[in-house]
């Protein structure tokens, strides 16, 4: 559809079939037409009231938003009742110019095309489109894992994110990648969690996230946050909600 963005869930099996969940997209397309145009600033995470808003607009727009529990300080929003419905929303920007944001006890996500533009021109050698396709799939696994509240017991800022190797990115492990372009030349052998951001990026970050390896680490597939010490913050150990 002209003028609008899809957020690209080609690859976001990778990281989630490691915790033996599956990620369908709704089998009749349910729910995938355009959305209203709402301007960059009524996406700005930073601030309580544009967050309100957001859930607002989610409550009414999502056909599987049930209310849960209502939110003090957030007038007129609820919490979601869980359930295995993820709203998943393609857009251009947000004010605070992140790739993604993602809200567990609400099941949205959004995705930021030009925010994601503006990062891939960051890696080494530059854009292409493969780079491009890789990080919007980077963004929508990554973002996906935040709804599942992956390393749930870190703090702010970090919360739902590590700075852990993913299970196969090890020294030996075979998450091993060679920048392509503009010719084939040495990577690195690391391969980041999918977790594992920072901000601003530096280039390898920006180039981990367009090298179409998305891979969790082990403490976020299975043996749960280490600072939550019970399981908690694994993406296999959560309870199915239906
Ligand atoms: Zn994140």
């Amino acid at each position: 559809m002209a003028g609008c963005y899809r957020a690209d869930l080609g690859d976001v099996d990778e990281p989630f079939f490691d915790a033996f969940t599956i990620v369908t997209r709704h089998p009749t397309g349910e729910g995938e037409g355009a959305v209203p145009y709402l301007p960059d600033s009524f996406f700005a995470f930073t601030s309580l009231s544009t967050v309100c808003n957001i859930r607002r607009f989610d409550a009414i727009w999502f056909a599987h938003f049930s209310r849960n529990q209502r939110i003090q300080g957030c007038p007129n929003t609820y919490t979601a009742k869980p359930q295995n419905y993820f709203h998943i929303t393609g857009a251009e920007a947000s004010a605070d110019q992140r790739e993604g944001a993602s809200l567990y006890d609400a099941d949205w996500t959004y995705v930021y095309n030009t925010d994601i533009a503006r990062d891939c021109n960051g890696t080494t050698g530059g854009c292409s489109p493969t780079k491009l396709r890789n990080i919007r799939q980077m963004v929508a696994a990554h973002e996906f894992a935040e709804l599942f509240q992956v390393n749930e017991c870190v703090p702010w800022p970090d919360k739902y994110h590590d700075d852990r190797n993913a299970w196969c990115g090890e020294r030996g492990g075979d998450c091993t990648y060679q920048h392509p372009e503009p010719e084939p030349e040495p990577g690195y052998s690391t391969e980041w969690c999918l977790m594992r951001v920072y901000t601003p990026p530096p280039i390898q970050d920006m180039d981990m996230r367009a090298d179409g390896i998305n891979r969790l680490d082990a403490y976020d597939l299975r043996m749960g946050d280490p600072l939550c010490g019970d399981g908690r913050g694994a993406i296999r150990r959560r309870r199915d909600p239906q």
